[in-house]
């Protein structure tokens, strides 16, 4: 089945700037600065848009779908434009749909839930919710940038979903509008609900392509009292991973459990200057976390420092907050670390089920051998979630066309492995190439069927999920994004 393609007759596009200036004066921004910043996400490549909306409220919202489907103008939504994947890119033009404005929150801590709007920031929603004794687990890396909407369209997840699950774990209900403007509530601040088809689920990781987002009721869980923190060094990766699923047979429930390969430890290394387990050569490490009422953080520790004694070959545990932090900073420094090693890095969120994962990473030493290029890998271990790098230098096309063919490689053997290509960033455009190597095409047309039903037009973040398109065929800016640390 085939995805209708927005059509936007020539002179349409002036004519909707002009209609949406006129009955929505002050939000239209047609400067280059701002078409700029709306035309890239954390993918760096760049497609401009004809011009940027700020929305002011949900209902603005209506008022420009309804002037896309009359002009057949594409239309993108935006959050803080973090996302990995090209997402948020606007490849086929037309307008950008900025929702950060959107930031109210309100919280019933009786009910337990929070209503946002979609352009809420993760840290800042998580910040007030702890200030009422309450939690808000899911926290991607990019949290004190990424908004709620974002973070609802990419399903995303963090170092805490382990113990708490992902975003869809916790979102009750979705207000916003489908492709014509009309306003859909799926779901409401309720605990249950099972009221018609589960339309609400289906917006989650959809990617911005079946609808717009302007709010959402979240659930909330008690603030645990207490956290502690270890780190654990291994001879090997494979026994790192393998301490992974003994540690889950064994009965633990960490908060968090990440994993960081050699390469990454070298690398975080060189970057700080530091020993990571001062006087122990490299190793791998797996990062915990435990929390929940003190009593049990006390004995989980105990336990789990007994489990550990003759599996690691070190540890350290964090006895105060900003000691816990300095550790946290080790697996936050390892992905800007790896510019040593290439200029370029491709970035992949794959998961595989937890007993695969030590078979996982000896094939991605393997392909450091074969291709020739560095492969850092580092991540949710605890999820079987793992972000494997292949680094390169862009200018130099042996490497490139290496780089190319090996993650082609890695993402064949993660499905053969029964695993999924993404975990949590999603398919945007960077992931396209591989949705056949996930899904058969009779499900590929379900999906299709299912974006043709709610965007017949196509206007909806076109070109994103089912389109072929190659990244390698497209130069990325060289720009400096808010979670750089340069
Ligand atoms: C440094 C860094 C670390 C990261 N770490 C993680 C991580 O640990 N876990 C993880 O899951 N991801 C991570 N990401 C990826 C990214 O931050 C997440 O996908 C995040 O949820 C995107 O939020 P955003 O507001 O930036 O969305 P954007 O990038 O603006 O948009 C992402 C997608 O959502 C759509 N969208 C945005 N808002 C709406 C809305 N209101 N309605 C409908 N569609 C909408 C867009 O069209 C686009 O398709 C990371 C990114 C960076 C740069």
């Amino acid at each position: 089945m085939k995805l209708s393609e927005p059509t936007c007759p020539p002179g349409n596009q002036s004519l909707a700037n002009r209609a949406l200036k006129r009955k929505l004066p002050g939000r239209l921004l047609e400067d280059e600065p701002n078409r700029f910043r709306a035309s890239l996400d954390n993918l760096r490549l760049s497609f401009l848009p004809e011009a940027v909306i700020r929305v002011r409220e949900a209902a603005d919202v209506a008022t420009v779908l309804q002037l896309a489907n009359r002009y057949g103008i594409p239309v993108t939504s935006r959050g803080a434009g973090s996302s990995a994947t090209g997402s948020a890119v606007p490849i086929k033009g037309g307008w950008v749909l900025d929702l950060s404005a959107l930031n109210t929150v309100k919280i019933d801590p009786v009910a337990r839930i929070a209503t946002v709007g979609a352009g809420v920031v993760t840290a800042d929603l998580q910040a007030q919710v702890e200030a009422q004794g309450l939690f808000f687990p899911p926290d991607p890396s990019s949290k004190k940038y990424s908004t709620i909407g974002g973070n609802i369209a990419c399903n995303a997840g963090g170092m805490r979903c382990v113990k708490y699950g992902v975003t869809r774990d916790y979102v009750l209900g979705l207000e916003g509008f489908l492709v014509d403007g009309s306003a859909f509530q799926f779901g409401l601040p309720l605990k249950k609900y099972v009221s018609g088809l589960n339309l609400r689920d289906l917006l989650i990781g959809s990617e911005g392509t079946l609808g717009v987002i302007t709010s959402a009721n979240l659930k909330l869980i008690p603030k645990p009292e207490k956290r502690w923190t270890g780190m654990f060094a291994f001879k090997t990766e494979a026994s790192a991973l393998k301490t992974v699923v003994a540690l889950f047979k064994a009965g633990f429930s960490p908060s968090i459990l990440e994993f960081l390969d050699r390469q990454s430890v070298a690398c975080a290394e060189q970057y700080t200057g530091s020993a990571i387990f001062p006087g122990r050569a490299r190793s791998a490490i797996l990062l915990i976390e435990l929390d929940g009422r003190a009593a049990e953080v006390r004995e989980q520790r105990k336990s789990l420092l007994a489990f550990m004694e003759d599996r690691t070959i070190g540890q350290r545990e964090a006895r105060t907050e900003a000691q816990a932090e300095k550790f946290w900073q080790v697996r936050r420094t390892c992905s800007q670390s790896m510019f040593s090693l290439a200029d370029t890095k491709l970035n992949e969120d794959i998961v595989v089920p937890l007993e695969k994962q030590a078979e996982l990473i000896r094939y991605t030493l393997d392909l450091k051998k074969e291709i020739g290029l560095a492969t850092p890998t580092f991540g949710h271990a605890g999820d079987g979630n793992l972000h494997v790098h292949i680094m390169y230098n862009r200018a130099s096309k042996s490497e490139a066309k290496k780089a190319k063919a090996g993650i082609h490689q890695l993402m064949r053997k993660v499905v053969d492995l029964g695993g999924v290509i993404t975990g949590e960033h999603g398919i945007g455009l960077a992931k396209a190439p591989f949705l056949s190597m996930q899904h058969s095409t009779s499900e590929i047309a379900a999906m299709q069927a299912v974006k043709n039903a709610l965007d017949p037009l196509g206007i909806l973040n076109p070109g994103k999920i089912f389109d072929a398109f190659e990244v390698w065929d497209h130069e990325p800016v060289d720009v400096c994004l808010p979670w750089d640390h340069r």
